[in-house]
């Protein structure tokens, strides 16, 4: 099979959180109701649904391609990119729907007139890979065999579970030293540094581009384990509401809210599919040419996302997300490498 009949690529991407993350389950409303960030159901851990992370970065695409091309003319009728295939405009405006809209291709759209397309990028739901915590020797990024094996990569599926009450540790560069033990938080655990396995982890989360202060600090437990560092030591931060008003405090409106801490890394898969494959209003697909291209329009939020942030609370500062590897780690498949 050659490269150009491919009819998906999947890329792994990985960021790290520079503010605290927040995505609430949403239904409540601030300042009535405390607001917990949405769990993943079977490992309890919180994540950022796919469809938080589409709707923002459909956005943000937009964004750009209107700072690129402002004023587009659609029918001798102003279509801009930007809030109208963002989805955000409001009356008669929409998603344009168009086969050379780099916004509608990749994100999909749906139209009045019922036109609909689901769009070439996929979006995985964002999953905690490594989870800062407090210990006597500074910040630690903690992950388990389950969270490692979200990233996708193959060596990483065989990964079996750990004992229970230990971290597999092995602390490089300046201290040197074999640490006995380690506290997580208020969890004190007795290091152990003979897995196998550890140095492979550390050369391929390497190759994602994580910076070296965390790739030197990694600590690897069971996956129970994480699921309580994690949730036990999730920012949890307290506010008022302010009344929209009087602009000022609202009385008695006191909230706490939970959020992923600065510092954590996070992972995701996109799935881009083959425009050839795909005709809208019987046309070809001009936006795009390649699974490649598909991601490379996604990336295009990539900065966006570092400065304006994902999830609610912007504008409390938090959200910030920065992508460690724009291009992707795509599935390394050697029976797909023939052909062009
Ligand atoms: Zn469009």
């Amino acid at each position: 099979m050659t490269a150009e009949k491919k009819s998906f690529e999947t890329f792994t991407f990985l960021g790290m959180a520079l503010d605290p993350i927040h995505v609430g389950t949403g239904g409540t409303r601030l300042g009535r109701v405390d607001n917990t960030i949405v769990r993943d159901p079977v490992t309890k851990i919180p994540k950022i649904p796919g469809s938080s992370l589409v709707g923002v970065m459909r956005a943000y695409v937009a964004m750009k391609k209107e700072n690129e091309t402002p004023n587009r003319q659609i029918d001798d009728k102003p279509k801009p990119y930007y809030p109208d295939c963002a989805g955000q405009g409001g009356g008669d405006s929409g998603h344009c729907g168009k086969s050379d809209c780099p916004v509608c291709t990749v994100f999909g759209f749906a139209k009045d007139n019922g036109g609909r397309f689901a769009g070439l990028a996929g979006f995985s739901d964002i999953h905690v890979l490594l989870f800062p915590v407090a210990s006597q020797l500074g910040p630690q990024w903690i992950t388990s065999p389950m969270a490692l094996r979200q990233t996708g990569i193959t060596e990483f599926s065989e990964l079996g579970d750990l004992p229970e009450q230990e971290v597999i540790y092995c602390k490089t560069g300046e201290e040197g030293g074999v640490q006995s033990s380690l506290n997580l938080g208020w969890l004190f655990l007795p290091v152990k540094t003979d897995w196998q396995q550890l140095n492979n982890i550390i050369q391929k989360i390497n190759e994602f581009g994580i910076p070296n202060y965390i790739v030197s600090r990694l600590g690897v437990v069971s996956d129970k384990l994480l699921v309580h560092i994690v949730n036990s030591n999730l920012e949890v931060r307290t506010s008022v509401s302010i009344d929209p008003t009087t602009g000022s405090a609202r009385e008695g409106a006191l909230f706490t809210y939970e959020a992923l801490p600065r510092g954590t890394v996070l992972v995701w898969e996109i799935t881009c599919r083959n425009p050839k494959h795909f005709k809208i209003n019987g046309q070809q697909v001009t936006a795009v040419d390649s699974p490649d291209k598909v991601r490379d329009v996604v990336a295009e939020a990539y900065p966006y996302l570092e400065h304006l942030g994902i999830g609610g609370m912007g504008s409390r500062g938090m959200g910030r997300l920065r992508v460690l590897n724009p291009k992707g780690l795509g599935e390394v498949d050697t029976s797909e490498k023939e052909g062009s």
